[in-house]
């Protein structure tokens, strides 16, 4: 499958990656839009947010409790915005589910 985050999970292309396990994988964002800015992806592909099958539920929950323990290590102490584009109408570019970890400055409101 011609999937940019596919090949980045299995190594294939290289990333700036901060954490792995069977599940997930976290890496830098290669355009960063805060100070502290990875993304956590599950390894399996799914399309998008709005794809997910309740049988990925697992998945998903995993991803959050990676976030919370990897913000930590990086010293989000003050707070983080975790950001998922869903589809063309939320932004979203790469057609493989991933969250947005942006920390180390205060965030707006609303995002545009
Ligand atoms: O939510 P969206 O689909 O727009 O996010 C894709 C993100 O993937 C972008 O923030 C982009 O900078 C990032 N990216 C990356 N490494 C790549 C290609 C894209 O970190 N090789």
């Amino acid at each position: 499958m011609d999937c940019l985050f596919c090949k980045i999970a299995a190594g294939e292309i290289p990333s700036n990656k901060i954490y792995e396990d069977e599940q997930v994988l976290a890496f830098y964002d290669i355009d960063p839009q805060a100070p502290v800015h990875f993304l956590v992806i599950p390894k399996a592909h799914i399309p998008s947010c709005d794809a997910l099958e309740e049988s990925e539920d697992p998945v998903v929950s995993h991803v959050f409790t990676v976030i919370a323990r990897l913000a930590k290590q990086l010293g989000l102490t003050g707070g983080y915005r975790i950001v998922n584009n869903c589809g063309a109408d939320g932004g979203q570019t790469v057609q493989h589910l991933h969250f947005h970890v942006l920390g180390g400055r205060e965030m707006g409101w609303p995002p545009f």
